[in-house]
This record gives structure tokens, sequence and C-alpha cells, in this order.
């Protein structure tokens, strides 16, 4: 397999797993055609307690995702140098991080993996129906959205099921962010379902986080609203993780996809638009800065609520 883009953000990742190692648990979750998959995990042992789990990198072509994961993973561990009051949320709860879950994706600039198949597509059991097309389609790997032949999940799908299975799922309550680019002009935050517009069963709780939002980050940029408002997935992966979760009773894993807009960047920067690249990533240095900066406050937000939400969630 030859690797058109540079892996720059392997190297970068490998870089701060070593600067973390005092704080942090680092695994290799799987390796497809020889490129790890890195987990970090931060903070207190105990897997009853709260967690924060952020990915990025699902769609290989979505690289600002996983910088934006690798921004917030350099903060903390620059944080946990010197700071007193993220060593104490950490004895309560647990960050775990999987900045880049489709290395060969990004490596070859595709938002598939090796295999042609969309892992965000990708759940067991996945049937058919959705938005046709974009809402994952069997006819062939050539096709985007390529849902996978069915059988067994593809090992990068599989690696993010299995460290959120272990990490999330005898926690009370977890968040998990999956940071995506490309839809439209603003930036959202999509809540499941996927599959359907009917709401989730614990609806009460997305309105109190929406409270939570809006009162700590006033006019924040985000709309937060149902993935399925937009269109209809069949085969989502956070539709699948949030249900198996739910079905073992106790305890809430609020999977949130983060969506920035990528069509506000190659508004200001036409030309840009004439690449796939440019048209999921922000390409002027400047506004790549920014964006690495913008979701700091959520991703603090989402911390905070997380270590408290006894005092927060319905
Ligand atoms: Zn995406």
């Amino acid at each position: 397999m030859t690797f058109l883009v540079q892996t720059e953000p392997l190297a970068t990742i490998e870089r701060l797993a070593v600067a973390a190692s005092r704080w942090a648990t680092v695994d290799v979750l799987a390796r497809p055609a020889g490129l790890p998959i890195h987990a970090l995990t931060f903070g207190v042992a105990d897997k009853a307690a709260p967690a924060l789990f952020i990915s990025g990198g699902v769609h290989g072509l979505e690289r600002i995702g996983t910088d934006v994961a690798i921004a917030y993973l350099q903060s903390l561990v620059a944080r946990l140098a010197w700071d007193e009051a993220l060593h104490d949320l950490l004895t309560r709860m647990r960050i775990v991080i999987v900045p880049l879950v489709n290395p060969v994706g990004m490596a070859r600039g595709t938002r598939a993996n090796g295999s042609g198949v969309d892992l965000m597509r990708n759940a067991p059991d996945a049937g058919l129906g959705g938005t046709p097309l974009v809402g994952g389609q069997r006819i062939s790997a050539k096709l985007p959205w390529f849902m996978g032949n069915g059988a067994a999940m593809e090992e990068e799908a599989a690696a993010l099921v299995q460290i959120v299975e272990r990490e999330l799922f005898t926690a009370p309550f977890a968040i998990a962010l999956d940071l995506h680019s490309g839809f439209g002009v603003i930036d959202r935050l999509w809540y499941p379902y996927a599959r359907t517009r009917e709401p989730i069963p614990d609806h009460d709780r997305i309105v109190a986080f929406s409270q939570l939002l809006d009162g700590a980050l006033p006019n924040h940029v985000y709309r937060l609203e149902q993935t399925a408002r937009v269109y209809t997935i069949r085969g989502d992966l956070w539709d699948y993780l949030y249900d198996r979760r739910r079905s073992l009773g106790d305890g809430m894993l609020l999977s949130l996809t983060l969506e920035m807009g990528s069509w506000s960047w190659v508004r200001k920067n036409p030309l840009q638009g004439l690449s796939t690249f440019g048209r999921f990533n922000p390409i002027k240095p400047h506004r790549h800065r920014r964006t690495l900066r913008r979701h700091l406050p959520l991703l603090d937000v989402l911390l905070h609520a997380v270590v408290s939400y006894r005092r927060w969630l319905p």
C-alpha cells in the first residue's frame, strides 16, 4: 500500500504519547496496514468513575478533527505539569483520547479506510434504509458511504467499539465527542439517533445538557441537534454504542459528534474548494489555528459536565 499524504499527525501523536506517559496509559488498539491507532487514558483507574472520550479522524480526509484532538492533548499534557485543579479532577474521572481512528484513510487522504469502508456506517447488524447513498450503501466500496459487506466489522471500527465498551460502559455517566468536518457553514453538535427522527429515550438529558451548554458558554457557536435532522444513517457507530450502553441499564453514554462546518472555510477561500482535502479542512494557517483554539472552551465544559454530572443530570 502506498501512502500519498504524509503521516505527520501520527508522528505528533507518538511524540505526545511519550510526553504523556507520566500521567497516561498509552495503548495501541490496532494496526491497520501497520499504522497504529493510539488511545491515551488519563485519570483515576476506577472504572466506575465518569469519563470523557474524545476521538478524531474516523473519516481519514477530515484531518482537522485529528488536529483538534491533538491540540487538546497538547494542552492537557502541558497543564498536567502544573495544574493542581486538573489533577484534582482526574482523581474523580477519566479522559480517554483516540486522536486518529483511521490512520490509513488519513495517510491516503480518503474518507474511508483501506478497504473502502465508511467506518461511521459500519456498526454491526446494520440494516439498509436511511437517506439513499449518503445514509450508507452496500453497492460498492468504490462509491462513498460504503457500509461494508455486513460480515465482521472493520478493525478500526471494532477497535473504537471495544475501547468505548471497556472504558465507558461501567461509568455511571460518560460523554463521547467524535470530531468531524464537512457539513454546512456552522458548527453542529449532533446527538443520536442518526437512523431515525424519533427522539432518544434520554431526551430530557439532552435538554438539560443544552441548558448547561447555553449557560456555561454564552453566545457559543454550536447548533445542538439530532443527527437525523439532517439525514438518516443506518449502521451509525454512535447509535449502536448509545443503544448498547442503554441496554445495560443504569448509566448513560451521551455520544456527540462535532461536525465542524467546512463550507465557511471554502466560502472565504473559494480556491480550496477545488481540492477534496480543501473541502474538509481549513487551509489558511490563521484559519487552521483559529479552528484549533475555537473548540477548547467546549472541551473544558464537557470535562466539567462529566465530573459534575450528579448536579445537572435529571
Ligand atoms: Zn466525518
